[in-house]
């Protein structure tokens, strides 16, 4: 994977004027891989040059208080929501723009919801998996139609791909489940994807298998 790119926040694109706020899902933990944080920052530093309004759980921790950290570090609005329960686990950042505090996990969920233009899921452990899959669930039930982009920065979400490619071919959903999010490997690419949602590069293919889609066959 090209490094620059990786770490790109220019070129700036006019059509993401629409998107005025992201969700961000991500671990609050950071991951073995040092890189990881460097990624979940330019993905925070880029939506603030875009002026995008990042929607997040509202800790201060792990990927999620890096992304947090970045946007707000460059002038970005940044809103956390976090049930009253994780105050003390996952300690908000005290500078965020906005922070709701909601009695339930389901009130943050459905409020991370509402108030975003879309999706962007960055590596992450099982609560990141569960808020992901419940957007791509509530999209193939015609619930919402914002765009969902799986960070698959050094192919981390490869294996949920595979999974997802079992699940078609085992009969369990139509084949055009796959259009249902989009992967991108770069954070240059993540924005390309909510811009226009067709796959570019390596990743994000919206047809064939996940190994396909990753253009490793
Ligand atoms: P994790 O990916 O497990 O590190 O969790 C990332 C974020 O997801 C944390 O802020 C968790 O509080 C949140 N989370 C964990 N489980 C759930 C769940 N069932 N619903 C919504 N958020 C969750």
């Amino acid at each position: 994977m090209d490094k620059n790119n990786e770490m790109n926040t220019g070129n700036v694109e006019p059509q993401l004027t629409q998107i005025r706020s992201l969700c961000v899902y991500c671990g609050s933990w950071s991951g073995i891989d040092p890189s990881l944080e460097a990624f979940a920052r330019t993905f925070g530093s880029a939506c603030a040059a875009r002026g995008i309004e990042l929607i997040y759980g509202g800790g201060g921790i792990g990927l999620m208080g890096t992304v947090a950290e970045a946007a707000l570090e460059g002038g970005g609005r940044v809103t956390g929501i976090i049930p009253r329960s994780l105050l003390e686990s996952e300690p908000p950042f005290s500078n965020v723009t906005e922070l709701v505090v909601v009695d339930s996990m389901h009130e943050r969920k459905r409020q991370m919801f509402d108030r975003a233009d879309g999706f962007v899921v960055l590596p992450g452990g099982l609560g990141t998996l569960d808020e992901t899959i419940e957007m791509i669930t509530w999209r193939q039930l015609g619930f919402h139609d914002k765009p969902i982009v799986l960070a698959n920065y050094r192919g981390y979400w490869n294996p949920l791909l595979t999974l997802f490619d079992h699940i078609v071919a085992t009969g369990f959903a139509q084949p055009d489940s796959h259009d249902l999010y989009t992967v991108a490997d770069s954070v240059d690419g993540i924005f390309e994807r909510l811009t226009n949602g067709t796959p570019t590069g390596t990743a994000g293919l919206q047809t064939g298998t996940a190994a396909q889609r990753l253009g490793t066959t």
